[in-house]
């Protein structure tokens, strides 16, 4: 084969999507064909109402298609129903999931309104009880979600692994004729432990239709070999996320790093992004960068693109950059209700460019770009939409005019009005 043959289009695809049992998450589809879901979890105090409603709000405005919220003591279980109510109130439907350790069974037998409230209970077989406690507590929480018709996600995290079961295997492997690394018994224990505990739900009567696995681990390359192990080992819909991802640049690197290999494999059906925020910090980054991490690969479209240039000897200002940056942030914080004004809008590539060079290129590509004047080039920003040449802004109002022809663009092709021209077409 000719080395210099162009590569054919169909080798840039993922690898087909694995097959999983689809389940119900209060209304939201996760496994079997539906689109990869982006989750989050919140930060706040649960018994706290009020923050925990905003903050749910908030990543459901976001994009945040579930929320988690932690439900550690009565007062936590107590407050599930009203936040459940107060959401509804603010026009948020967004499945909630309960986060359960140690006393889940307790908290679920004592406050059925919260065993109602939430969509689905999360379970850590590592953390649901000890020794002869642990199947009998485990097989209260199954049955409660059984009663109340609801989800399990059985959330094995390594940070707290079945002991005993990991004692086992590392016992097993010393006496095994060809020993494997401690480390593969890790993932070994990992992975039996969510595959049994999903044999004990199901043999307790919870059907494959209401379970999810997670297998977590902090370190990419486990994380991958984890839960490429864990598809070939069953159907079970798969929720993924790299734990202790940690801060910033970092977290969203590695969590992007291991996820994105795995979905570029067709393995994962929901996926959360655990980024610890800096004191202070907006939680919901992390719905964004699962949305971004999903929207770069082509699996899902969530907010327009803003294509800009990275800026070069040629562009001594940063005209272009704040420009690319303020677009982007109008259309992220439009979107929530765009999202239903403007129907496609998600689908809309905006071009903001910093020279003459690769600017007018990448603008016709765009819907609507822009290519503004680098370093001795004429004052002049040539605007094109779909294509053509339409415009030249000047003078110190470029930023807002060209803003003011974004959203003239958005109104004229995705508003109601334009539909039936645009179903024409
Ligand atoms: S478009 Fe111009 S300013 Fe931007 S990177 Fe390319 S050459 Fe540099």
């Amino acid at each position: 084969m000719n080395s210099q043959a162009p590569i054919d289009t169909d080798e840039a695809e993922p690898f087909p999507r694995r097959r999983t049992v689809a389940v119900d998450v209060g209304g939201v589809l996760v496994g079997g064909d539906a689109p990869v879901v982006v989750q989050s979890m919140t930060n706040t105090d649960t018994a706290d109402a009020d923050a925990t409603v905003a903050q749910v709000a908030a990543l459901a405005r976001a994009g945040s298609e579930i929320v988690r919220i932690t439900v550690d003591r009565d007062e936590a279980a107590r407050a599930v129903p009203h936040i459940r109510d107060r959401l509804a109130r603010l026009g948020v439907d967004v499945p909630l999931v309960g986060d359960f350790h140690y006393i889940g069974h307790k908290l679920l037998a004592d406050h059925p309104a919260c065993a109602e409230a939430l969509a689905k209970y999360r379970i850590n077989p590592g953390n649901v009880g000890f020794k002869d406690k642990k199947d009998r507590q485990f097989v209260a929480i199954v049955e409660t979600a059984i009663r109340f018709d609801k989800t399990v996600r059985i959330g094995v995290n390594w940070g707290s692994l079945d002991q005993e079961l990991l004692t086992r295997l590392m016992d097993e492997n010393s006496a095994s004729a060809r020993p494997v690394s401690a480390r593969a018994v890790m993932r070994e224990a990992i992975i039996r432990s969510a595959l049994l505990s999903a044999e004990l739900a199901e043999e307790t009567g919870l059907a494959r239709e209401r379970i999810i696995l997670s297998a977590k681990v902090s370190n990419v390359q486990d994380l991958i070999a984890v839960y490429r192990d864990l598809s070939r080992r069953t159907d079970h819909a798969l929720h993924l996320g790299l734990t202790e991802a940690g801060m910033g640049t970092k977290g969203v690197v590695a969590s992007s790093a291991a996820m994105g290999i795995l979905l570029q494999e067709g393995i994962g059906d929901t996926i959360r992004v655990s980024l610890t925020p800096e004191p202070g910090g907006d939680r919901t980054r992390e719905v964004q960068v699962g949305q971004e991490l999903l929207q770069t690969m082509g699996f899902r479209q969530f907010v327009p693109v803003v294509a800009a240039c990275p800026g070069c000897g040629r562009t001594t200002s940063t005209v272009f950059q704040e420009l690319a940056e303020r677009i982007e942030g109008d259309l992220r914080r439009n979107m929530p209700v765009w999202r239903t004004r403007y129907p496609g809008v998600e689908t809309l590539k905006v071009a903001v460019m910093g020279c003459i060079v690769n600017g007018p290129g990448e603008s016709k590509h765009a819907d609507i770009g822009i290519s503004l004047p680098g370093t001795g080039e004429t004052p002049a920003a040539p605007i094109f939409v779909d294509g053509k040449k339409v415009a030249t802004l000047r003078g110190p109002n470029i930023a807002e005019d060209f803003e003011a022809m974004v959203q003239n663009y958005i109104e004229r092709r995705f508003g109601v009005a334009a539909a039936p021209a645009a179903a024409a077409e």
